[in-house]
């Protein structure tokens, strides 16, 4: 078992794998070749879900991710930026039945989804939500004349080819362990959980199996 890890990238995911390794007692060393947090996690930490992830695996992968969020926010002083608050996805003519679809199967896999009619929307308070943003949004904006663009951001998404997270040893490159995925800020906790086992067992936990770099390097020894 290696006893010193060096993790290279202090995003949401480098942060996380970096301290469940330090926390299972290995010594770590977090590099980045920027200020830590400040790239694309910086500007998305905003939605835990795993609403429309498929095959059945990276959904059950997402779904943990969601779990792992929940244990560890109270320990992150999660009353401050936790809100498990779901969300609501308007069908139109064109997207009706996908979305039917989309909510029998996730029902079928355990994840809490359902159809509203128009009427059970209202008593979601859609309307009264939507009025506090306007005026939230008047509040924020008054004096708008005057201002100006101080700062834009573009983002990298991290986006594998097949659209699935890519974790585990880089073949053919001993002591390189690879962790790259979208919806990482949904996945940080939870394959920090994994790579930890992953990295102080010497055994890829069950989940990661499917996402190993190997699938992209047939060939390479
Ligand atoms: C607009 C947008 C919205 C998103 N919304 C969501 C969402 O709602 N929910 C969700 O789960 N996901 C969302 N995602 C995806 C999510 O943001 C990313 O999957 C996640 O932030 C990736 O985290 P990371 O730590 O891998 O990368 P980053 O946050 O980019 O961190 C990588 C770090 O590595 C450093 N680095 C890079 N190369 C080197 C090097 N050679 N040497 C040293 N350091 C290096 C960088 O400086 C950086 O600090 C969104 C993405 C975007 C762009």
């Amino acid at each position: 078992m290696a006893s010193h890890c060096v993790v290279v990238g202090a995003g949401i995911l480098g942060a996380a794998v970096a301290a469940r390794l330090a926390a299972a007692g290995l010594r770590v060393t977090l590099l980045d070749q920027d200020q830590p947090g400040r790239a694309t996690s910086r500007w998305s930490f905003a939605w835990f879900n795993s609403n429309d992830k498929g095959p059945r695996p990276y959904h059950d992968l997402n779904h943990a991710g969601i779990r792992a969020w929940a244990e560890l926010a109270p320990d992150l002083d999660g009353d401050a930026w936790y809100r498990p608050v779901g969300h609501v996805e308007l069908a139109t003519a064109s997207t009706a039945a996908e979305l039917e679809a989309r909510v029998e199967r996730l029902t079928g896999w355990g994840y809490p989804a359902r159809l509203v009619d128009a009427a059970e929307a209202a008593a979601l308070e859609l309307r009264r939500w939507a009025g506090e943003l306007l005026r939230r949004a008047r509040r924020t904006v008054r004096g708008l004349d005057d201002a100006r663009v101080v700062e834009l951001k573009v983002c990298a998404r991290p986006l594998p080819a097949d659209g699935q997270s890519i974790v585990g040893r880089l073949p053919g490159t001993p002591g390189v362990y690879v962790a790259v995925t979208h919806s990482g800020v949904t996945l940080a906790a939870h394959l920090a959980d994994l790579i930890t086992t992953d990295l102080t067992t010497g055994t890829p936990p069950a989940p990661l199996t499917p996402y190993t770099p190997a699938r992209f390097s047939s060939g390479i020894e």
